[in-house]
């Protein structure tokens, strides 16, 4: 990460597709448009990047007009106190081709990444992700300097959306001790990949944090665990339409 880079990216949260190290995900993050002359010339051409850019935001009012899943997360986060204006709140920006997503904790801001995030249900898996860290944030202030903290959040995200799609798509295909199993391999393979892309921790330190959190994080369901008793009409929804989200594949 080069020295203009490393605070924002403290604060940043970018959901990674692949090893992105070193790579300034958001080049129109803070305000300023410095990189937007050579990102428009080098990756779209004049004006291509203002279609996109209406284009995600069409998927994103769509997506949150349509989605069970993401009003159950609208509903959290305002009772909460955190209630979403999406004009203020997410943004579709150009990113990194490796990044689909992330949270400005700094802007409490939602980056959908316009170039990437191209599908309806990869707009919806991102949206789902970031929702758990904005809520996180909003209930407790989480500190994304602090690597436990950073870990925590991105468990608690793979824990309540992309993997329990994915085990939910197996079941009656095997053993519940063995969907239990590899639900939790989901979320530490996910939660990992995470915070590797986005902090500089050697293996162990990584494996160290995961120790020391990983139980007390997975165990944390909210805000969906309380509803899923609650509101079982609306969770029972959001599963049988989970395929429209992008969380029915690996
Ligand atoms: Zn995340």
């Amino acid at each position: 990460m080069s020295e203009g880079t490393t605070n924002e990216n403290e604060q940043f949260n970018a959901e990674t597709l692949e090893d992105p190290a070193g790579i300034n995900f958001f080049p129109e993050r803070r305000g300023d448009k410095i990189s937007r002359g050579w990102f428009r010339v080098l990756f779209f051409g004049e004006g291509r990047d203002n279609l996109q850019k209406l284009k995600c935001e069409r998927q994103v009012h769509n997506v949150v007009s349509e989605s069970p899943l993401i009003k159950l997360m609208m509903d959290a986060l305002k009772t909460t106190g955190c209630a979403i204006d999406l004009n203020r709140h997410i943004s579709c920006e150009p990113c990194s081709k490796v990044v689909t997503g992330g949270y400005d904790a700094e802007m409490n801001q939602i980056v959908i990444c316009q170039n990437t995030a191209t599908s309806k249900a990869a707009v919806h898996g991102a949206l789902a992700h970031e929702m758990v860290h904005m809520f996180d944030f909003c209930r407790a202030h989480v500190d994304f300097k602090n690597v436990d903290h950073l870990l925590c959040t991105e468990i608690r995200a793979a824990n309540l959306m992309h993997c329990s799609f994915m085990s939910a798509m197996v079941m009656g295909t095997a053993s519940l001790i063995r969907i239990r199993k590899q639900h939790r391999e989901c979320v530490k393979r996910k939660a990992l990949a995470s915070v590797m892309a986005v902090r500089d921790l050697s293996d162990e330190e990584a494996r160290a944090a995961l120790e020391r959190v990983f139980e007390k994080c997975y165990n944390d369901l909210e805000p969906l665990g309380r509803r899923l008793r609650r509101n079982s009409k609306d969770i029972d929804r959001v599963y049988r339409e989970r395929y429209l989200y992008g969380y029915g594949y690996s």
